[in-house]
């Protein structure tokens, strides 16, 4: 089975939406095989998004992720990517398809709730980046 690495965002943090952001996941046959709750530095976010670096909104992206507290998660299913990906929504919640956690919970194309893995690759790199091989049963 695949996995893929979730965050939850500061914006949704705050509202006190892991809950259900979650049980969407869940819903959706994703299996949350690690979780915890952690504060990034804007370094440390700028090392995560460093894919950006060039894009206009790199320095308000680490700004935002280091705003509050994030949730990082693994999740775990058959093709996990691609379907936690579905239930994230578009990027920007104005075209974000219903039902999905950007178009029910996200605040603009920036603040917006989740963050999930785009590819294997990058799956991997992002666990690797969050949790040790201890944490991962
Ligand atoms: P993520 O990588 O967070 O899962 P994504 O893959 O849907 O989101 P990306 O294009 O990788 O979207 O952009 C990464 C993040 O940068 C977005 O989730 C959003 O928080 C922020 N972002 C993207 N476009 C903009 C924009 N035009 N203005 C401000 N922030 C943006
Ligand atoms: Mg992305």
């Amino acid at each position: 089975v695949e996995r893929t690495l979730s965050i939850i965002k500061p914006d949704a943090t705050k509202r006190n939406l892991t809950g259900k952001i979650n049980a969407k996941f869940e819903d959706a046959g994703l299996r949350i095989v690690a979780q915890k709750r952690i504060q990034l530095t804007p370094a440390q976010a700028g090392v995560f998004y460093e894919v950006h670096k060039e894009r206009p909104f790199y320095g308000e992206l680490c700004d935002f992720m280091a705003s509050g507290p994030v949730v990082v998660q693994v999740l775990e299913g058959e093709g996990a990517i691609a379907k936690n990906r579905e239930v994230m929504g578009a990027t920007n919640p104005a075209d974000a398809a219903p039902g999905t956690v950007r178009a029910d919970f996200a605040e603009s194309v920036g603040e917006n709730s989740v963050h999930g893995s785009d590819a294997a690759d990058t799956a991997a790199q992002e666990i690797a980046y969050f949790f040790s091989g201890l944490e991962l049963v």
